[in-house]
């Protein structure tokens, strides 16, 4: 039973540098990579605003993999613009500019044909407009969100809000440690469930995933596939929490065994994502290979067969 994911989140235009190159208004934003890489398991409905400058073929990167794009709102103006840079081992990436452009004035509407969508994604972007686009779902399933320093530092009242309405938070260590106002990851873990969330997925970009349960469980760490070259980490964040969130809604029930094998479907597809510049390898993965990968993650930490 395949149930759809309806998400919020940026639609932009990236221009990033890395050890590996260059570049210039790539297609880009939280809820781009989060729905190609959760389009490989489950129906995608996007809400979200672009600018004139987004091009008919932008659009056909999200179509061409079934992503349902009548939720995309074009507005005068031009789209978000994020401008990064990775150095060193690339394991956290310099924001040079954050331009919201038509993002500042956005008004979602949720089409009538999402408003049965079980499944509801707050990817990266405002938590004010997170907030409005989950007042209007209030029947949906379950709730997963994410955030980044952007919003943790300086929208703080209104994230809060968002926080305490969500069934899993997926955010990084770093984000983590900033929320809390805590350095040990583990105490700074309870202090954000003690925000709401049920469960807390914390990224570690090349180390991995660890989920963090409101409910006493011990956590659960997932591997992160230890890759001889990353291009562009661009993505890989909303990539995880795209494998992580399709897998979840492909399933009929959420039970422990689902979610530990959707953390490592995230980690799967956040592999992918690193390969090559902004969404090219996303857009072209085939379900073999995610289903080749996953064997390799379990192969690379179970113990289990290990021979004396
Ligand atoms: P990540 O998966 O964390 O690497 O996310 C990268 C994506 O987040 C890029 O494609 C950016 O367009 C997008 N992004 C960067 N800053 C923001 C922001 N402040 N709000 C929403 N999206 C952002």
């Amino acid at each position: 039973m395949f149930m759809a994911i309806l998400v919020v989140g940026s639609v932009a235009f990236d221009s990033i540098e890395t050890p590996h190159g260059k570049v210039d208004h790539c297609l880009g934003g939280a809820a781009t990579h989060f729905s190609l890489a959760a389009s490989y398991f489950t129906p995608v409905r996007v809400i979200a605003v672009v600018g004139k400058d987004f091009t008919a073929e932008n659009e056909a990167v999200l179509t061409r993999r079934g992503i349902d794009t009548q939720g995309l709102e074009r507005a005068d103006g031009l789209s978000f613009h994020w401008t990064g840079a990775y150095s060193g081992n690339m394991s956290e990436a310099k924001t040079l500019g954050t331009d919201l452009n038509v993002f500042e004035t956005f008004e979602p509407k949720i089409p009538d044909v999402y408003k049965d969508t079980e499944y509801l994604f707050l990817a990266n972007i405002d938590p004010a407009l997170q907030a409005r686009v989950r007042g209007q779902m209030p029947n949906v399933r379950m709730v997963c969100g994410d955030t980044m320093n952007y919003w943790i530092a300086d929208h703080r009242a209104n994230l809060e809000k968002v926080l305490r309405e969500l069934d899993v938070l997926l955010i990084n260590d770093g984000e983590v440690r900033m929320l809390a106002d805590e350095r040990n990851l583990v105490v700074a873990a309870k202090k954000v469930l003690a925000m709401g969330p049920k469960t807390l997925v914390v990224k570690h970009g090349e180390y991995g995933a660890t989920a963090f349960f409101s409910d006493g469980s011990h956590p659960f760490r997932a591997p992160a596939l230890p890759l001889a070259e990353v291009v562009d980490p661009t993505g890989a964040g909303d990539s995880f929490a795209g494998g992580f969130y399709g897998y979840i809604a492909s399933q009929p029930k959420l039970t422990p065994a689902v979610l530990r094998k959707a953390m490592f479907y995230g980690g799967v597809m956040g592999s992918f994502a690193v390969e090559r510049f902004g969404t090219e390898r996303l857009q072209n993965v085939s379900r073999e290979e995610i289903e080749q990968r996953f064997k390799l993650f379990q192969e690379i930490s179970h113990l289990d067969h290990a021979e004396e």
